[in-house]
């Protein structure tokens, strides 16, 4: 979904409501993101504001099962027509700055939606998860190898101090997520 911010600047209103509806290219949402977002020209820039809904599936870091999760994401995304910052690297190839939350609008003038929906919603997808209250915490497999860390103090501190195998999942999470965005 894209909108020329010429078009834009012609209407009376210098602003338009979407009825957003698309499907993501993230692995996670599994139900096509809608909601309803405002575009207004405010000075030489863009305000795009407004809310979109989707549903996660998410695998719970604790017990490891799979589980659904509704997201609701607030949208308020300010984009200037100036550039003030260096902007020559797509911003998905290098780390993400808090410049990169102000964007600039794209020099032919078209503002891809989907674009700003896409990295809404890849921020606020949990980077934690757990099911629920009900979660009936780690594994077997997993409770008993830790019984038998117990028999030694020194083992169990040890493997206290090692990352968690299950953050180890959280990166190939985010290199997938990385992978389908090029695709
Ligand atoms: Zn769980």
């Amino acid at each position: 979904m894209r909108i020329n911010v010429d078009d834009l600047n012609l209407l009376p209103s210098k602003r338009l409501r979407i009825d957003y509806n698309e499907k993501l290219d993230i692995d996670c949402v599994v139900k096509p993101v809608v909601g309803e977002l405002l575009v207004q020209a405010v000075g030489n820039g863009v305000l795009i504001s407004g809310r979109v809904q989707t549903l996660l599936k998410l695998n719970c870091h604790v017990c490891l099962r799979p589980f659904f999760q509704s997201l609701n994401v607030e949208i308020d995304e300010q984009l200037t027509a100036n550039k003030s910052y260096s902007h020559e690297d797509s911003p998905r190839d290098r780390e993400l700055t808090k410049d990169d939350f102000y964007e600039v609008i794209p020099a032919d003038g078209v503002l891809d939606i989907g674009d700003i929906v896409y990295q809404a919603v890849t921020l606020a997808s949990p980077v934690f998860c757990r099911c629920g209250d009900d979660c009936p915490g780690p594994p077997k497999a997993e409770k008993a190898l830790a019984a038998g860390n117990s028999a030694s103090s020194i083992g169990a501190s040890e493997s206290a101090g090692k990352i968690d195998p299950r953050w180890e999942n959280l990166k190939t999470l985010f290199s997938n997520q990385e992978t389908g965005e090029n695709s």
